[in-house]
């Protein structure tokens, strides 16, 4: 755990302070739970906060409570400059290098002249921040917001709004409370989230039970394209843009779908490669169970990172190089493989 100068930064925020809060490109459940969170807090301390994404997230998270204050780097960008420009100080949440922002947002971030504060469960971080609280032990950002507000004494400001983006964001960072980074002390959290206004229940449906009928389709095309490879313990999914645009692909469709490949019994290595034409990039997720780390996989390979299992990556080759690529690794990790975990 890394904790710098959060005495001072508790000090800075004694005045009201213009503060813009960001959270990764491709925001997920933590990254909107986590800054949702600190935006409701911060406004109850008197502040003004600003929300800054840099793209678009999914439909079955605008129901968060501050969702439609939400500023898009991409799409209200003069709006998230003037923001950006006004703020006495930015929190980075939920990601640790100042690249996971994309390009253009990274280009305004490097160019800021005040100072950071980054709350944030990833490896490896980068020296941005002046004030800094890094775990890699933590499930999530949002339990890490949770934990922040103990350090500034105000766990009682918790309300309902702040509960719920807290909730969402443990709740989708654990794969709903089940990875191993899933602590007793998380659950005396939530436990505590939902005295104090979280509705379990209602999270649950809103996030995981709002599908379209094209993304269940989707799925279905994914399940069907899934690859096996056994002696390696792995198995695969490909998602051509093709495939997405026959289901009228939406932002978040394919979120979660690679924990399918995950779940046959005796796989330890999960990946989904799904095709970005736009972009010029295939989007890589990886997962895996035990001792193999994902993470390290992503980053000596496919240009990403993450945690040790749950990282991310992407490749410039075409899906079918790609495919190819991942195949010609494999050998090389067939000892590690064997042994990651078991049961
Ligand atoms: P997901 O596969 O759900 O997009 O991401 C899994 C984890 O890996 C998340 O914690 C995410 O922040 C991280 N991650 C995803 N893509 C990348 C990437 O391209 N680079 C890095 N450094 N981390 C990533
Ligand atoms: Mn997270």
């Amino acid at each position: 755990m890394i904790l710098k100068q959060i005495e001072a930064l508790q000090v800075f925020l004694e005045k009201p302070k213009n503060i813009v809060i960001v959270g990764h490109r491709n925001p997920d459940g933590d990254a909107m739970g986590s800054t949702l969170a600190m935006y409701h807090y911060l406004l109850k301390k008197g502040h003004q906060p600003t929300v800054v994404v840099p793209n678009e997230y999914p439909q079955f998270l605008h129901w968060l409570p501050g969702s439609n204050d939400v500023c898009r780097f991409d799409k209200q960008n003069k709006q998230s400059q003037r923001a950006i420009k006004k703020s006495d100080i930015i929190f980075l949440l939920d990601f640790n290098a100042l690249h996971r922002v994309g390009v253009d947002m990274q280009k305004t971030l490097e160019k800021y002249p005040n100072d950071f504060a980054m709350i944030d469960h990833h490896q490896q971080p980068d020296d941005v921040a002046k004030y800094m609280y890094s775990d890699t032990e933590i499930c999530s950002a949002s339990q890490m917001v949770y934990h922040f507000l103990e350090m500034m004494n105000d766990v009682h400001l918790i309300d309902k709004e702040i509960a719920t983006c807290l909730y969402t964001g443990i709740m989708t960072d654990t794969g709903s409370f089940r990875f191993r980074s899933t602590t007793s002390t998380t659950h005396k959290i939530i436990a505590d989230l939902i005295d104090k206004g979280a509705e379990n229940d209602k999270i649950h449906n809103n996030v995981y039970d709002s599908n379209s009928y094209g993304r269940l389709l989707l799925l279905g095309q994914s399940l069907s394209n899934l690859q096996i490879k056994p002696e390696y313990k792995t198995a695969f999914i490909t998602l051509t843009d093709d495939e997405k645009k026959r289901f009228s692909f939406e932002k978040g469709d394919t979120e979660g779908v690679v924990n399918y490949a995950l779940s046959l019994k005796d796989i330890v290595f999960a990946a989904i490669f799904i095709e970005d034409k736009e972009q010029g990039i295939i989007k890589i997720s990886f997962r895996s169970k035990g001792s193999f780390s994902v993470n390290q996989f992503a980053r000596n390979h496919f240009e990403g990172g993450g945690h040790d299992n749950a990282a991310g990556g992407k490749s410039d080759l075409s899906m079918d190089k790609t495919i190819v690529k991942f195949n010609s690794l494999l050998p090389k990790y067939k000892e590690e493989l064997k042994v990651s975990y078991e049961n």
